[in-house]
């Protein structure tokens, strides 16, 4: 039978400003809030998002675009959506909901993108701030952070992240663990700018330095911008990183209907799929502003990890 899935960790860098919204509801002073973690309330892509967008993307690099991308609803004349082929890669890999024969879950499952570096402005030029939670997900354990320090790997004078001014220190006990970003081709200018805070602070620096933009919305029927439609969205700054996870179902595992998949043969043709959307992520971008200029994100690094994966979305 062999092993039944593989993970790949995937780096981005954000290119534009990126916003993926809840949909509706106002946070504050803003009308378009991003989708929080629950817990943590640092803004995150989810998974469900990062599906749909690798879908389409994948669909059209693999010319199955647009019947096997979105969300597979056949038109009033029941023509297009999900074809369901066992031999169709973006069906096999993404799922299908065509009711005929039953729908299927798809062999490749997303994690939710999460933040894992951070851009501030400093009086020294831009800082990327990080913490334990974000460290945990390339498997650094850091203990020990006050929650008014910033940690670096020299100490040095007090450091302003945005508003507030707090003093450094070099990590505590040598918990130095920049070298667990080693692999992940995070670009050097960011490598040598650094900053670890606790979670708490973590969160309330990154929901303070959001990017908040003001908009119009257009028309969709005349083109013009609508009277009094101003409203402001918030978005996670260029050059955040983010860190999501793809995990890739073993084929032979599954079958479509009574069929075998024939798309793909193994869990490194899964990903292969997967990966084709890469290229278009940087080109077209994620989340619901791409006509703004908004959302493009460059893959820095996928690698295969063995440990456990975070449970999908
Ligand atoms: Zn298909």
């Amino acid at each position: 039978m062999g092993e039944s899935f593989k993970t790949h960790r995937i780096t981005g860098i954000a290119v534009d400003p990126i916003h993926v919204g809840t949909g509706g509801g106002r946070l504050g002073r803003v009308d378009q809030s991003m989708v929080r973690d629950p817990v943590t309330r640092v803004p995150k892509i989810p998974g469900s998002s990062l599906a749909g967008v690798y879908r389409a993307y994948a669909a059209m690099a693999k010319n199955k675009y647009p019947d096997c991308a979105g969300q597979g609803q056949p038109d009033k004349q029941g023509k297009g959506g999900h074809c369901g082929k066992p031999e169709c890669p973006i069906c096999t890999v993404f799922g299908f909901a065509r009711s005929a024969g039953g729908g299927f879950a798809g062999l490749a499952a997303f994690s939710d993108a999460q933040v894992l570096l951070f851009p501030v402005a400093t009086r020294e030029g831009p800082v990327w701030i990080t913490c334990p939670a974000a460290m945990r997900l390339v498997g650094a354990e850091i203990n020990g952070l006050n929650d008014a320090t910033v940690y670096r790997s020299t100490d040095g004078s007090p450091l302003n992240l945005g508003w507030l001014l707090l003093p450094v220190e070099k990590y505590p006990n040598g918990q130095d663990s920049q070298s667990q970003l080693n692999g992940l081709q995070i670009p050097e200018y960011i490598r040598q700018r650094l900053a670890a805070v606790s979670d708490k602070l973590f969160s309330h620096i990154v929901n303070s330095n959001l990017e908040v933009r003001t908009s119009v919305s257009i028309n969709p029927e005349t083109g013009a911008a609508e009277e009094g439609a101003l409203f402001t969205y918030e978005a996670l700054p260029r050059s955040t990183v983010l860190l999501w996870e793809v995990i890739s179902k073993n084929p032979t595992h599954f079958k479509v209907g009574d069929a075998a998949v024939s798309a793909v043969q193994d869990m490194n043709n899964v990903f292969n799929v997967v990966e084709t959307a890469h290229p278009y992520l940087e080109c077209l971008g994620v989340g619901g502003m791409g006509t703004r200029g908004m959302g493009r994100l460059r893959v820095l690094s996928s690698t295969a990890i063995s440990q456990q994966p975070a449970a999908p979305k």
